[in-house]
């Protein structure tokens, strides 16, 4: 765990993104290494650490959850204060979710810092029968956009281990 550790960084990275994405399942697997099928919208603004080595150097990922405040505009600058990095979560079986990804990055380009490091997250990889969004438009989207890309599934763990290593690791060589 964390305790007696010393830390040689401190990462805020936020995610962002529509309602019932999977934001906070994804951070439950990354933090906890779990899952909670009855996940509800929580109010107010959360955070999780994990401590992990990058280079040889202690880390320490500060990732906060929006919980319940995706509303249009309802996520206050004091969330994005600080943040390195961010993750743009969209469901790819809700197309709307996905189409909505150019205002939550306009808003973050609004909020942040000109050097944050963004990511942009397809989550339910697992629905596969159910996908609504294409990878190649996903593509095209980060590309544009200068973004990382990954698609994920929070429920059979499937790369979220990997793209939070991966923004951090960014974070990282940038810092
Ligand atoms: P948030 O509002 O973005 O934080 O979304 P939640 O993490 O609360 O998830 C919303 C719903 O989607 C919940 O019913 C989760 O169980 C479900 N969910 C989250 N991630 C996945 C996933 O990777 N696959 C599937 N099939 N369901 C997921
Ligand atoms: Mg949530």
């Amino acid at each position: 765990g964390d305790y007696n550790q010393k830390i040689d960084y401190v990462f805020k990275v936020v995610l962002i993104g529509d309602s019932a994405v999977g934001k906070t399942q994804l951070l439950a697997r990354f933090a906890r290494n779990a899952f909670n099928v009855d996940s509800k919208a929580t109010i107010g603004v959360e955070f999780q650490t994990k401590t992990l080595i990058i280079d040889n150097k202690t880390v320490k990922a500060q990732i906060w959850d929006t919980a319940g405040q995706e509303r249009y505009r309802a996520v206050t600058s004091a969330y994005y204060r600080g943040a390195v990095g961010a993750m743009l979560v969209y469901d790819m079986t809700k197309r709307q979710s996905f189409d909505h990804m150019a205002r939550w990055l306009e808003e973050l380009r609004g909020h942040a810092d000109k050097n944050i490091v963004i990511m942009l997250i397809g989550n339910k990889c697992d629905l596969s029968s159910l996908r609504a969004v294409p990878t190649e438009d996903a593509e095209e989207f980060a590309q544009r956009e200068n973004l990382f890309f990954m698609e994920t599934s929070a429920l059979e763990s499937t790369n979220v281990e990997t793209c939070f290593l991966t923004i951090l690791t960014k974070i990282y060589q940038i810092n």
